[in-house]
Parts: C-alpha cells; structure tokens; sequence
C-alpha cells in the first residue's frame, strides 16, 4: 500500500473502549463508549507503522508534532497543513543547575512553558483536536478550560480559521480568561467549578452540535499528549529516561505519556518499559494520588481548592489509566501543598531561569520530595515535565519584597543597589 502523498500515513484504525472491548469505526464521531461512558481511545495497526517508519526515514520529517504521523489519529493532509506544524519539540534542557540542588546528576526539564502557540503543553492535545475538527469540515470549536485549553483553542483555532467559543468555570487565572479574548475568542465565564462546567458543556455540546475540543473531540485530543513521550525519547537519543515526573489532572497527560511510551517500544524505536511514572498533584485536589496511596480501584472525586488552577480537576476523566500507568511502571504519586508549589515555582526560577506557572511548581516540588525521600537515585536519568508558563499567573504569585520608589539620581540607585548585594549574597545557592 503506497500512500498517494509524499508522507507518512496515520495507521490509526478505529475507536475502542478498553473497559468493555468496544470497537467503533474511526468515522465515528462518538467520543465515550456506549456501554460504559468511558472516553474512547484510538486504536492502530502496528505492523503497518513498523513499515511505514522503514519507509519514511525520520530525517526527512518535520521536528513538529506531526512527526511520528503513523501514531497519531489524523489523515488529512490539509489539517496537518493548517494546525501544529509549528508546535512541538520544545527543548529538552538539561538541568545541572537544579539537579546540583536536588542531588540529581542526570535531570533534565521538558520545557513546555515554552510551547507554541499558547505556552503551555496544551497546544498538543487541542492541535489533534482541531485538526480532527477540520477533517470533519466544522467551523467552530467549544472547549471547556481549566486555563491552557481556552488560550490554545484560541489561538490554534484563528490560525485554522475556525471560530472559538470558551467556558471557564469560577475560578480562573484572569491573565488566560484575557488572552483568549485578546485572541478574539468569545469567553464565557460560568458559575460553577470546572467538574460542574464540564458536566453541563456535556449537555451543551449535544443540545447545540458544537464540537468540544476536550469532550467531544477527545480520543482525538487526548492522542496529541503522546508527541511528549515521543519527543523526550527521542531527544534523549531513543533513549527513555528512568524516571519522568508530570503533573496531573484530568489525567491525559500521564496516561498518554504511558501509551506513547509503550508504542515506542511496539514499533521498535526504543526500549521504554523500565521508565518509571511519578505524577504529582497538588495537596487541594488529589484524587488520583490519593487513589494510589489509598491502593484504591476506584477515584472519589474531590471537591478542588488549589493554588494550581490548571489542575483542578476533581473529576479525573483518565483517572482510571493513570492508575494503571503508575502502577504497571513502578512509579509513585505524591501531593504538595500551596506552599510547596510556589517554592517548587521559585526553585525552578532560581536555579534553570525557568518562570512556570503553579502547575509546573507542583512537579518541581515533587521531584524535590522524591529526591529527598531516595526515591529516585542519583545517577538515575530524570525527566521533568514543565507544563505550563508562569507569565500566564503572575497574579496568583506572592508577591517579593519590592523597594519603594526612589529618586532618578544615582547616589540614591547606589545605596539600594548595596542592599541588593547583600541580600542577594545571602540567598545565593552554592552551585
Ligand atoms: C492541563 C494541564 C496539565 C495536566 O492536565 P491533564 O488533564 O492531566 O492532562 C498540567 N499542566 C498544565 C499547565 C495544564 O494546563
Ligand atoms: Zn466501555
């Protein structure tokens, strides 16, 4: 089978629920199974893939999201064309400095602060969204957002050309609910958490035949966190770290790190079953961890009340996977509280000159209690997943001690230059 076009193809090859052994042609545009609710997930032809990466050798691909197509679900051209060919392979930074303060000798950071178009790793799972939005030939796209997918459907949708439509839930970060309508999305703001948001945009989505990029769209959405997986293995050389820590919360990130990997290894460009998964969440909104630490099948939701507005999700969708992921890797699961994870936001700043948002300081300070605990080895090869940019949340951010103003005239500068000196020469980190 050739395909018509110079490129790789997709060998996605339909929609299965892994509950109940549901299979649903790929034409299909139900998002949850029919029997359980779960959300669908894709399924692929891995033989074929193995061919197809003999074929298409990965020199010539372009070091975008779309690069790895065989294991994506989307086959028109003019989607790809039109959405994520500039997202994807953010730098994987080697973090010396940050590692010296952990006692980490191999860490590296997965800088998704840096993400285009929005800067946050939400520009991958809403590209796929949007592209399979276009294969359909819709002209408007819904989301429901914590955060990151309102400014990435925004943004990603008026490249495509589409019109986007935005519900926040109560509490947000003013600074992401002002970007989407800088971008010209129209934004609802509704009364209600984000589980309460996202049950009724349900509703909507069935009353009004809008598309939602994370629930009716989802298999789809939620395939386009695998380009994570895929790039950190690869800009490790194929090489899968020991250990990779990532936020959660509604749990795609972590479940698709977990299939990615595997698919990696199934395809034979790496092996990748010794890498470990730690998630972190924060001490307000749980769930997930909570299951794990409780060996509990089953997620209680949680009611959120959280500094890390992105991940509270106390309804964890791909809570059920995550589990699984944690648990078939040998990882672990660890909360943090506020406080915590603006330490965790100052650490990453102080030592890499990284400014991430809540969510990327919930990570740093997991790995810190991980390392502390001897939980991960020095030696060991460490990634952590940066997945968000803290200019979007200065707002939420305490506030530094900040110098009155002073006179234009340099005597004055002098003296509180000195003060800096000092202050800084005390808070400097041996490195
Ligand atoms: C959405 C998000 C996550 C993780 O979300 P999942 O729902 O678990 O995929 C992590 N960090 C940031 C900054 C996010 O916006
Ligand atoms: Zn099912």
């Amino acid at each position: 089978m050739t395909p018509a076009t110079g490129a790789a193809q997709s060998c996605a090859t339909g929609l299965v629920c892994h509950r109940c052994g549901v299979d649903l042609p790929l034409t299909d545009v139900e998002a949850f199974c029919p029997e359980c609710g779960k959300c669908l997930d894709i399924a692929y032809d891995y033989e074929r893939a193995k061919q197809s990466l003999r074929e298409w050798p990965l020199d010539d691909r372009p070091a975008n999201i779309w690069r790895l197509a065989e294991l994506l679900p989307i086959t028109g051209e003019d989607a790809k064309a039109r959405v994520g060919r500039f997202s994807g392979f953010t730098p994987l930074i080697q973090a010396d400095r940050l590692g010296a303060e952990l006692g980490l000798g191999n860490l590296y950071v997965k800088d998704d602060s840096t993400s285009r178009p929005s800067l946050s790793y939400k520009d991958r799972v809403v590209s796929t969204a949007v592209a399979r939005l276009l294969e359909l030939g819709d002209e408007e796209i819904g989301c429901v957002s914590t955060g990151n997918v309102g400014t990435a459907v925004a943004s990603i949708a008026a490249k495509a050309g589409v019109t986007p439509f935005v519900f926040y839930p109560n509490r947000l970060e003013p600074a992401k609910a002002k970007a989407c309508r800088a971008l010209g999305a129209r934004v609802c703001q509704v009364a209600g958490n984000y589980d309460e948001a996202n049950r009724e945009c349900r509703k909507l989505a069935q009353e009004s035949g809008l598309q939602f990029a994370n629930i009716t769209l989802r298999p789809f959405y939620a395939e386009g966190a695998k380009t994570m997986a895929f790039e950190i293995v690869e800009q490790l050389g194929w090489r899968a770290p020991d250990h990779i820590v990532s936020a959660t919360a509604g749990g795609t990130l972590s479940s698709r790190l977990h299939k990615g990997l595997i698919e990696l290894e199934t395809v034979g460009l790496a092996r990748t079953s010794e890498a470990k998964m730690h998630i972190a969440q924060p001490a307000g909104c749980s769930p997930i961890a909570s299951a794990i630490e409780a060996g509990d099948e089953e997620i209680h939701p949680c009611s959120p009340e959280t500094v890390a507005h992105s991940l509270a999700i106390g309804t964890p969708g791909d809570g059920y996977l995550v589990i699984d992921a944690v648990r078939s890797r040998g990882g672990t699961a660890t909360s943090v509280s506020d406080e915590e994870i603006f330490a965790g936001i100052d650490l990453l700043a102080a030592t890499e000159g990284i400014l991430t948002e809540p969510a990327g300081g919930t990570t740093v300070a997991v790995l810190r209690k991980l390392a502390e605990a001897g939980k991960i080895d020095r030696d060991a090869t460490v990634v952590a997943i940066i997945t968000g940019n803290g200019y979007k949340t200065l707002d939420d951010h305490p506030e530094k001690p900040w110098p009155s103003m002073v006179e234009c005239d340099v005597d004055a500068m002098m003296s509180v230059l000195d003060e800096f000196r000092s202050a800084a020469a005390a808070e400097k980190l041996p490195l």
